[in-house]
């Protein structure tokens, strides 16, 4: 699994706090610092998708 922020990210910090083993905050949006995703963080990150307020979390 490999995961994506785009640019519509509003930096609300939520895939951060459900996640920060992969997740963190950059300058404008957050960014993944990890590729591929940890099978044991898998489920965090389709969370972190799922509740992302502007779906600006890509899995694949
Ligand atoms: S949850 Fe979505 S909008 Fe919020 S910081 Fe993460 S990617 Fe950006």
């Amino acid at each position: 699994m490999q995961a994506k922020v785009s640019d519509e990210c509003i930096s609300c910090e939520l895939c951060v706090e459900t996640c920060p083993e992969v997740f963190e905050m950059g300058d404008s949006i957050a960014r993944v610092t990890v590729d591929p995703i940890p099978p044991e963080h898998e489920g965090a990150v389709r969370k972190a998708a799922e509740d992302c307020p502007v779906s600006g979390i890509f899995i694949t």
